[in-house]
């Protein structure tokens, strides 16, 4: 652990700094501060970011991670929801990037909450829209604000997240996993998933008391899902889970009005009304959504 020779914030920078703001970490909002420069650097290499490249970041905090995704070359859209914390962030930039560098100018910061920002002010926001999300998110609302941001920007190519351990396990899970659910599943929409290594207590102030670990996400193209909205094969995802122990033709049958329109529905889908939820892959979820869509519109 320790201070960084390029301006990174160590344990005593960040409580110096938190100090002087009047900031107490708050738990509802999940902040937990990285004060250890080893950590950022490594998920700052982890992120694989082209130089250049414009970064989201959500829940910049203190600066942490902001300051590691300056020095690594990339322009930063941050969405900081916490105003104290949103509008100290340019000075604490400005105060620590070192000379001839032009980081205040590669940061833009939004106060807004990201569970909720559409995608017009993160595109206005740098000369080029951001391609990945690299974030050390609010553990409590982790998930949605993942699908959220994916869901709003198209230009995401690639992510890399510092999530609670068990949740990384969730996104990351394939079908028939015992992880496997939701937040797999809608993940899987959007990118190819996988854990990118643990992340120990003590680098964060203050210390959390879960595991943390990282996730990675890199998009692919969207299963074929017919007339199906994603909004619908979500829908479908949502029914198929609320009852996951039970096999699909019992649990779809409100999602799809009747037992008899389920079991009609996976089978013209190619999937066999006996298996549960949680072994189908998004692509499943998708054919059948499309199907639901195909005979309820009448072909
Ligand atoms: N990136 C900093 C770091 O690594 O030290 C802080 C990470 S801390 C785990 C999460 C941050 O997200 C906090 O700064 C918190 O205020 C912010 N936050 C919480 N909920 C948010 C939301 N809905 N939208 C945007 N930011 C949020």
């Amino acid at each position: 652990m320790g201070e960084s020779s390029s301006g990174l914030l160590g344990p005593a920078e960040i409580r110096a700094l938190a100090e002087s703001l009047g900031i107490r970490p708050t738990k509802s909002l999940g902040q937990n501060f990285l004060h250890d420069a080893n950590t950022i650097r490594r998920i700052v290499r982890t992120a694989d970011l082209v130089p250049g490249e414009t970064v989201l970041e959500v829940g910049p905090g203190l600066g942490s991670l902001t300051l590691g995704l300056l020095d690594g070359g990339a322009y930063v859209v941050a969405i900081e929801i916490d105003a104290a914390l949103s509008a100290a962030l340019p000075a604490t930039v400005a105060d620590r990037t070192p000379d001839g560098e032009d980081w205040p100018y590669r940061l833009t910061v939004i106060e807004a909450d990201a569970l909720a920002i559409a995608a017009a002010p993160l595109l206005a926001a740098s000369p080029y829209p951001p391609t990945a999300l690299v974030a050390n998110l609010p553990y409590n609302v982790a998930v949605p604000v993942v699908l959220h941001l994916w869901a709003q920007l198209p230009t995401l190519q690639h992510g890399l997240v510092l999530v609670q351990a068990e949740v990384a396990d969730r996104l990351a899970a394939p079908p028939g996993s015992r992880t496997y659910g939701v937040p797999s599943a809608k993940a899987a929409w959007f990118a190819a998933v996988t854990k990118a290594g643990a992340v120990a207590r003590p680098v964060f102030w203050p210390a959390p008391n879960v595991d943390s670990g990282l996730v990675r996400m890199v998009r692919r193209p969207p299963p074929d899902a017919g007339r199906a909205t994603r909004e619908q094969v979500f829908a479908l995802i949502d029914a198929a889970f609320a009852q996951r122990r039970k096999m699909l033709r019992s649990a779809l049958a409100g999602w799809a009005g009747s037992p008899a329109r389920a079991i009609a529905v996976l089978e013209a889908a190619g999937v066999d009304p006996t298996r549960r939820g949680e072994t189908l892959t998004i692509g499943e979820f998708a054919a059948v959504a499309a199907e639901s869509v195909r005979d309820s519109q009448g072909g």
